[in-house]
């Protein structure tokens, strides 16, 4: 809970977070851009009538009949604007969020000839905590947790989850397994954008997720999509999407079309509009924050934080950094990192969620600019006992 001040434009602080309030800084939010699209006004204000949108169905002729063919173009457009990831001779399954397609893929790889022996499940630490909470929430026949990638030896059939940049520690992954066994790999790309990492290539892997939620920072629409190579795979998911929730919200749909379909626009000057376009807009947001961030945990000198690599970005023609949406920061006292910050009324995520040391927390890089401020402000003042 963060206690707002007034906006009076008497009242003594500099920002609007009163210094005793708890900052949470723990959830992944993506509040940050809200400013951007502020900023547009109407232009991305979608109106419904109440006649509209009312079957089920929104193409009989795809696979994914849920899927409303609107959106399917403009996914198909964001990634050849951005050359992130290959959609020529794919299937597009729409889901609610990425987290549903990460449960549809693991339904459609599991192998179902063996059913009382659950193939493992594995992603290298420090990995995204949902990945094993909704395993374990599930608690299926199919799949188990099977934990860090990294020391996964058995011979044992096995699907690895390869984040990347990941979440929580930003780094550029590949698959790590070294095992005999057969294995799946299914990519999470939710941050392979470019305000978030320089785009090296067109990722061409098997079964891709990526979310509206971390693209353009829409997470409340619960819109992501999964670009998979084998139709029969591509079914299975669009068949647990169907069995789970009966397909996605046209609302929601219709919403990210308009929003994605504004943001190519911007690019292919379809529109003149006066306004930064979006990825330049977030790149320059999250960079100017992580300047700030590093300035201020370099002088606590209680914490460090991951350098990145540089590389060329093929979208934005530059040599970039990496900046990811959390940071991942390493206590170096004896304490416990997440201990440290709820000193300061900073709530992080621990590092134990992650599969990594207590010494470890992940804060959101993403947070409104008062928080984040207010998060600089006392990270800069601590000091080492
Ligand atoms: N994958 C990763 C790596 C994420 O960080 C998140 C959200 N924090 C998700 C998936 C889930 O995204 P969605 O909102 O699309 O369910």
């Amino acid at each position: 809970v963060v206690a707002k001040a007034s906006s009076s434009p008497s009242h003594p602080l500099t920002n609007n977070v009163f210094p005793c309030s708890i900052i949470d800084a723990q959830k992944g939010d993506p509040l940050a851009f809200e400013s951007y699209w502020k900023q547009m006004n109407d232009e991305c204000t979608v109106v419904i009538k109440g006649w509209e949108l009312m079957s089920y169905y929104s193409d009989l002729s795809n696979m994914c009949w849920f899927m409303l063919p609107e959106l399917k173009d403009v996914i198909e457009r964001i990634h050849h604007l951005v050359g992130n990831a290959v959609t020529k001779d794919r299937y597009i399954v729409v889901g609610n969020g990425s987290s549903q397609l990460f449960q549809a893929s693991l339904f459609a790889l599991s192998p179902l000839d063996v059913p009382d022996h659950p193939v493992n499940v594995v992603a290298a630490a420090p990995y995204y905590s949902e990945y094993k909470n909704v395993i374990n929430i599930l608690n299926s026949r199919m799949f188990q947790w099977g934990d860090d990638a990294a020391v996964y030896d058995k011979n044992e059939p096995y699907i690895e989850v390869v984040t990347s940049p990941n979440n929580p520690d930003g780094t550029l992954r590949e698959p790590v397994v070294n095992s005999v066994a057969e294995g799946k790999l299914i990519h999470d790309l939710a941050y392979y954008w470019p305000q978030f990492t320089p785009i090296t290539h067109e990722a061409d892997d098997d079964v891709m997720l990526f979310t509206f939620s971390k693209c353009t920072g829409h997470a409340g629409s619960r819109i992501g999509w999964a670009i998979v190579k084998d139709i029969e795979v591509a079914k299975k998911m669009a068949t647990f999407v169907q069995s789970s929730s009966m397909g996605v919200s046209k609302e929601s749909q219709t919403r990210a079309a308009k929003i994605i379909g504004v943001v190519c626009d911007g690019y292919q000057n379809f529109k003149s509009s006066e306004s930064e376009l979006f990825f330049e807009y977030s790149k320059r947001l999250v960079k100017e924050r992580w300047e700030k961030f590093r300035e201020a945990v370099e002088q606590s000198m209680v914490f460090t934080v991951t350098k990145y690599p540089k590389a060329y970005c093929n979208f934005t023609n530059e040599i970039s950094e990496t900046y990811p949406s959390f940071a991942w920061l390493k206590c170096e006292g004896n304490e416990d990192g997440h201990n440290y910050l709820r000193k300061l009324n900073i709530c992080s995520r621990e590092g134990e969620r992650f599969g990594a040391d207590s010494k470890f927390v992940r804060v959101s890089m993403l947070g409104m600019d008062d928080d984040f401020n207010e998060l600089v402000k006392r990270l800069s003042n601590v000091k080492i006992e």
